[in-house]
């Protein structure tokens, strides 16, 4: 495999695939541009060796062919900027005779952003006759979209190969993604502390069943902790509950305790009479939870306890909130757990936060320059934690 940062890209072509899948609004402006900007130092650097650089994404989930609701268009004139004034072309179809004149017309500094991907129905099924023709428009693949990377789609995983081995690689995005994510579950530092969060325990069974191999904590917080409660005979009122989970819950409870693996559930919990921002609120021990009230948040006395694990630990992977932290009475636990996983990093911890909403709530709290790293590959860095082999990794480095 060849390593982005070591190769001159003078005279070449690269075709690059970026998620730039960034959400617009009513107006069609791009009201968060993250995806766009994680991608900047791969094309800076491409344009910088004197490249030129063709890019390729999807937005949205176009159901039938074009639309000017998902067009790539949209994002020509930020991304220019974003660039510091570079020419940027667009081509109306990411295959076909414009693209393939544009692209082979284009002069190193210059970049071409091809439409989206998925006005194809070919992209998502991984055609391998799509994949060939879109591999025809750059002499490089440059694969920087780590939100995409769990997908075998053409443009993410079968396109690679149609490119040599050395003239295949990831960009400096997915290179760091892969890097911390690799570091945290090969590091041989203990303390390993998990915390897993979110609504339901049915997504989050898989991810729970591999760490137990390798961590020595787990945290669980958020709506599934009730799950787990319920499952040790507690009582958790009207809380979030998936009662065909429960035998689950026990079976990954026993698996952990045969592993020595410390699960840790909130020990209180911050209660209210409804789902809602303005609704009463209490605090009660979370497995005594009265009926017609709900758990939304982990209680004072949880954050004590789910702190004291976090700052003695040396890894950290944080994925889901404590609590319904969109609503402020709810957001405390999660803001809580973000200064602590923050506390750690500054004493040393290495710390990965992945997940949408880990993530949204770190970017919300101010506390994402103060962990070690923030994913922006939700659904990826979830399915590698769960152990699988991401089709967009094994299409570069396969021989
Ligand atoms: P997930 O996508 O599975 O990570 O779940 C995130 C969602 O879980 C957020 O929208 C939270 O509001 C929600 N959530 C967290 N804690 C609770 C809770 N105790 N009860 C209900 N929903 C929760």
């Amino acid at each position: 495999m060849t390593k982005f940062s070591e190769y001159n890209f003078k005279g070449r072509k690269a075709l690059v695939r970026v998620d730039f899948n960034v959400p617009l609004n009513e107006k069609l402006e791009i009201t968060d541009d993250t995806r766009m900007r994680a991608s900047v130092p791969t094309i800076k650097k491409i344009l910088n060796d004197g490249g030129s650089v063709i890019l390729m994404s999807h937005l949205g989930r176009p159901k039938d062919g074009p639309s000017d609701k998902y067009s790539l268009k949209h994002l020509v004139k930020h991304l220019a900027e974003l660039l510091g004034g570079t020419t940027v072309l667009f081509a109306n179809d990411c295959i076909g005779e414009q693209a393939f004149l544009t692209a082979g017309m284009l002069k190193p500094g210059e970049v071409l952003l091809l439409e989206n991907l998925r006005f194809h129905k070919e992209e998502e099924k991984g055609d391998e006759g799509f994949a060939k023709k879109l591999s025809g428009l750059g002499d490089v693949y440059v694969n920087d979209a780590f939100g995409t990377a769990h997908r075998a789609h053409a443009s993410t995983a079968v396109i690679a190969k149609f490119f040599s081995p050395e003239r295949r690689m990831f960009g400096l995005l997915m290179e760091a993604e892969v890097k911390s994510a690799e570091k945290v579950l090969h590091s041989s530092a203990r303390p390993f502390t998990a915390i897993i969060g979110g609504a339901k325990v049915s997504d989050k069974i898989l991810i729970i069943q591999n760490l137990l191999e390798k961590v020595t904590d787990i945290i669980i917080g958020g709506g599934m902790a009730y799950t787990f409660l319920k499952a040790a005979g507690g009582h958790i009122g009207n809380s979030l509950c998936e009662v065909d989970r429960i035998g689950t819950a026990n079976e990954l409870i026993e698996k952990a305790a045969a592993k020595n693996v410390m699960i840790h559930l909130p020990s209180d919990s911050v209660i209210a009479d409804k789902f809602d921002a303005d609704a009463n609120t209490s605090t009660a021990p979370s497995n005594n939870i009265p009926e017609g009230w709900m758990g939304l948040d982990i209680g004072a006395n949880a954050i004590e306890q789910f702190t004291n694990v976090i700052h003695k630990s040396k890894i950290i992977l944080w994925n889901g909130p404590m609590g319904v932290f969109e609503m402020e009475k709810f957001q405390h636990g999660t803001k809580a757990i973000a200064k602590a996983v923050a506390e750690a990093t500054s004493k040393g911890a290495f710390s990965l936060v992945g997940g949408g909403d880990s993530v949204a709530a770190v970017n919300q709290f101010g506390y994402a320059d103060k962990v070690s790293y923030v994913s922006t590959g939700g659904g990826a860095m979830l399915e590698y934690f769960e152990g699988m082999e991401l089709p967009g990794i094994a299409a570069i480095n396969q021989k």
